[in-house]
């Protein structure tokens, strides 16, 4: 299921699909989070990334990706450590 709005913003972001994303939304304690900025709400948006050495391991990527959600309304790239995902999590390591 694709969204035309779901486009990468520039050459090399990718966005996750609802299965590679959600083992990274599982670790986000509030579960309705929103933009501390302009208040809109991150819930439902994709989870983009691209390649990064500091990032997380995603299923379907060799490489490790830094991985944020945007906000939809001010455009803010929230990365998810913000959001309370753990630097250290493998969702590889959950999963096997
Ligand atoms: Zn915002």
């Amino acid at each position: 299921m694709q969204s035309k709005t779901k486009k990468p913003a520039f050459p090399g972001e990718v966005i996750l699909s609802a299965e590679q994303a959600q083992p990274f939304l599982d670790q986000i304690p509030e579960k309705n989070p929103a933009c501390t900025f302009c208040g809109a709400s991150l819930k439902g948006q994709p989870i983009r990334g691209y390649t990064h050495d500091g990032g997380w391991p995603v299923e379907g990527y060799e490489k490790l990706l830094w991985l944020y959600i945007k906000c939809p309304k001010c455009k803010y790239d929230y990365a998810i450590w913000k959001l309370g995902v753990p630097r250290s999590f493998n969702p590889k390591e959950v999963k096997n």
